[in-house]
């Protein structure tokens, strides 16, 4: 298709009757109703004087409304700006004035109709929204996203997760994530529309109902963290659930335990299993572990998406060891008016991704951290998650944020924050608990016990800075 716009009308001329989107609990919209309404949403805006190019806020919570927005914006020849539900009054206050909305789709305000209109003109290179960044390293950046990159995205999940091209109504996916970052909306609910499928929304996470709702709704693909996976199969309703119809599994965003993976691929006995690993800068996937690999190497995010071209900028002499960089047609040209970060992360073409990886010969790629966090003990590397994830071994530990100290002779050394949950701790247990596990230059010479959960923003990230910003340091 030439634009998001021709891929949708593909499917309401072929199957107008089928349904488009589900919201649970709530409406049922077919390909003909999702294209008429949107329409009507499109002229509305335009009467509104939306012009093309102009942006427009979407804020609804996930669900039909958000839908019949993003496609009504696009339909006006205007670029969706997706924010974040869960932003304060000021991060809202942001995101409006960054972006330069005119429009403020949100909450309480109806969506506009007019007379229908569907602009025809879009293009490929064409910007059909702004995605934020997480926010995880400092200020969310805007990240133009061309009609192309997302049309990119989707090849690759058809190709990487090997589904049938003609599987149509059968991709039945099941939306359990944001739909304002890329993977809910990208990797979702465009992916249900390449093939003519359905986008069932959960609008709120519920573990149970969503169980239930596998069955129910004949979900055929199913996305979420590792986290949820983790509380479905331990929820009392799992045991006897039917997972039958779910074909394809994916997880991402945050690293999974081997044994997850392999209790996963237990209970979706009929469904390929994959890791997903991206970037809102790639439009969503950069990498897939795919189902052969994806026990054997649970610790690895797996081989580029065929779009994607990756290098590795060095640290250091290891090779295959350093930043990972990448291009290709789903990777951003650059950051929405940050002309400083864009020159900053877009050097000669390649887009650095501020993650620190190893690849195997191979060209299996494994996340170590991000290059903001890695510490740097005397010319020695060291991970801050892997240091976490020691830690958080240890019984009592419910949390940990491993950061540099820094050190007049060694550069950096090694600070742990650890929270509890309250209870008291013995720190020289927890120091010579992860001294079995880890090598002896990576165990954490600082550590501070802190009574609040750490700071994470709200995709769930802990952000470092702030953790750095109010650490008081007790000797380990
Ligand atoms: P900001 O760029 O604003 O600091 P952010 O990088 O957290 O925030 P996102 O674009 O939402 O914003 O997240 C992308 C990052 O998430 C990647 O750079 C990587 O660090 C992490 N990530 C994504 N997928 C995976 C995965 N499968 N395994 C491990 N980490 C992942
Ligand atoms: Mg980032």
């Amino acid at each position: 298709p030439s634009s998001l716009i021709a891929m949708l009308a593909v499917h309401v001329d072929a199957r107008p009757d089928a349904e488009a989107v589900v919201e649970l609990g709530g409406e049922r919209l077919t390909y003909r109703e999702l294209w008429d309404r949107a329409a009507r949403i499109a002229g509305g805006l335009r009467g509104r004087g939306l012009q093309r190019g102009d942006r427009v806020a979407v804020r609804y919570p996930a669900g039909v409304d958000w839908v019949l927005a993003f496609w009504g914006v696009l339909f006006a020849g205007g670029i969706v700006v997706a924010v974040n539900t869960r932003s304060s009054e000021s991060e809202v206050a942001f995101l409006l004035d960054d972006s330069g909305a005119s429009i403020d789709l949100a909450p309480g305000a109806d969506l506009p109709v007019g007379d229908p209109f569907v602009d025809e003109t879009a293009t490929l290179t064409d910007v059909a929204a702004l995605f934020y960044t997480s926010g995880t390293t400092g200020r969310p950046k805007g990240v133009p996203t061309t009609h192309e990159a997302f049309l990119t995205n989707t090849g690759n999940v058809a190709r990487c997760f090997a589904i049938p091209s003609d599987i149509g109504t059968d991709m039945r996916t099941l939306i359990c994530v944001p739909l304002f970052h890329v993977t809910g909306c990208n990797s979702q609910l465009l992916v249900a529309a390449y093939y003519g499928g359905t986008a069932v929304i959960m609008p709120t996470l519920d573990v149970g109902a969503l169980i239930g709702t596998l069955a129910a709704e004949r979900i055929t693909f199913l996305v979420t963290v590792p986290a949820i996976y983790a509380l479905m199969l331990r929820h009392a309703d799992f045991a006897g659930a039917d997972t039958s119809t779910v074909r394809w599994l994916a997880y991402g965003g945050a690293p999974i335990a081997p044994s997850l993976v392999a209790s996963l691929k237990r209970a979706f006995d009929a469904a390929r299993v994959a890791n997903g690993y991206g970037m809102t800068e790639s439009a969503s996937l950069m990498t897939v572990l795919p189902h052969e690999d994806a026990e054997d190497h649970a610790d690895s995010v797996g081989y580029a998406v065929p779009s994607v071209e990756l290098g590795v900028a060095p640290f250091g002499d290891e090779p295959g060891f350093g930043e990972l960089v990448v291009r290709g047609a789903n990777i951003t040209a650059g950051y929405w008016q940050r002309p400083d970060a864009t020159a900053e992360t877009i050097v000669d073409g390649w887009l650095h991704t501020g993650d620190v990886v190893r690849v195997d010969d191979a060209g299996r790629v494994r996340i170590v951290d991000r290059t903001k966090d890695i510490i740097n003990r005397g010319g020695e590397n060291v991970s801050s998650i892997e240091v976490e994830s020691a830690l958080m071994a240890v019984p009592g530990v419910l949390e940990a944020a491993v950061i540099a100290v820094p050190d007049d002779v060694l550069g950096e050394k090694v600070g742990a924050v650890i929270y509890t949950g309250g209870e008291t701790i013995d720190v020289a247990e927890v120091i010579a608990a992860v001294s079995e596990s880890i090598a002896d230059f990576k165990v954490p010479q600082f550590v501070s016990v802190i009574t609040e959960p750490l700071p994470r923003n709200p995709g769930g990230k802990i952000v470092k800075g702030r953790v750095r910003d109010s650490v008081v340091w007790g000797e380990a």
